[in-house]
């Protein structure tokens, strides 16, 4: 039975939006430490070093808050249907479609922590992330029973899918542990089969970061090597396929925040609209999305290598 701050937390946390919390005792990851040690020595982070930085803390909340006990997992619904209006079009990854969610998450995190501080029996200190911390955040989510990864190492919830963003509150406060589920990948294997850069270990579970067109599009300041020529399958800013093939999403249900709507410029956008971008129209429509970290260059970089891609094939 949850205790009475405990339930009022989870109410409360229904009530800002966010789609599911659960609670694990704050310690050490060790299989999950081991685990990313190896992949790290394997290469998969290509030039992500930031994900080696901080090791220990990664693996441990503990050594980045102080005294904490409790490591509080919530997600947050980003699910959109629509889709861009040009087949042709460059593809944006749909939770880029709206508002960085790093602020808008940020924000409800910081009422649902003050709550918290009220509603408790005592002081109540921690922090709390979402995508902005070195916080193995789906191995939480995962072991709190949000749901369980996925052989393409996403975090799936049943009845939902995996259309949310991962975000948690690390305090130094106890709470009743929630339990991990069962994997239920079974035999698929669809996210492996797609996958147009082979991402995914053929086993699955392991995702080479440095193969996946999230890290070529985004975080790959260099050119993007011409080994990936035709095989983007016409994504400027991430990649949805592994997620729209998965037979779990025909769950996922409209998300519920207006600041997730797309400029309203955004989907209507062809393909010509996308070569001729200018800065200007970038930052109207762009600026406020997470495709700003892309940068406009960066972003330009992308089109014109699809662009290319486009060239040859019609040769
Ligand atoms: S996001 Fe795209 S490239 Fe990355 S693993 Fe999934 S299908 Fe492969
Ligand atoms: S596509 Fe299949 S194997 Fe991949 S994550 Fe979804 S259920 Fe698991």
């Amino acid at each position: 039975m949850h205790n009475t701050i405990q339930t009022r937390l989870i109410h409360y946390a229904h009530e800002l939006g966010f789609q599911n919390i659960g609670f694990s005792q704050a310690g050490r990851l060790d299989t999950a430490a081991e685990r990313l040690e190896a992949w790290l020595r394997g290469g998969h982070a290509g030039n992500m070093s930031y994900l080696e930085n901080n090791f220990d803390k990664r693996v441990d909340p503990t050594q980045l808050v102080p005294g904490a006990k409790t490591v509080i997992s919530l997600s947050y619904n980003y699910y959109n249907p629509d889709k861009q209006a040009d087949p042709d079009a460059p593809k944006i990854s749909m939770y880029a479609f709206g508002r960085d969610y790093h602020k808008v998450v940020k924000k409800k995190l910081k009422l649902l922590f003050e709550y918290l501080q009220q509603i408790a029996d005592k002081p109540v200190e921690g922090r709390y992330f979402t995508d902005s911390a070195p916080v193995m955040e789906s191995n939480w989510a995962a072991q709190a029973g949000l749901g369980w990864k996925g052989k393409h190492t996403l975090l799936i919830t049943p009845q939902v899918g995996s259309y949310f963003f991962l975000a948690e509150m690390i305090v130094d406060y106890d709470f009743e542990s929630t339990h991990a589920i069962k994997d239920h990948c079974g035999t698929c294997t669809r996210c492996i089969d797609a996958c147009p850069t082979d991402a995914i270990s053929k086993q699955g579970y392991i995702l080479d970061g440095s193969r996946c067109i999230s890290y070529l599009t985004i975080e790959l300041r260099d050119n993007i090597p011409e080994e990936y020529k035709d095989k983007l399958e016409g994504w400027m800013f991430g990649c949805d396929i592994c997620q729209q093939v998965c037979p779990w999403n025909r769950f996922a249900k409209r998300h519920n925040e207006p600041d997730f709507e797309p400029h309203k410029d955004l989907l209507q956008m062809t393909k010509n609209d996308w070569q001729d971008l200018r800065e200007d129209i970038f930052n109207e429509i762009l600026q406020r999305t997470p495709v700003s970290r892309a940068k406009y260059e960066g972003l330009k970089r992308n089109i014109r290598f699809l662009t290319i891609e486009d060239t040859t094939c019609q040769d």
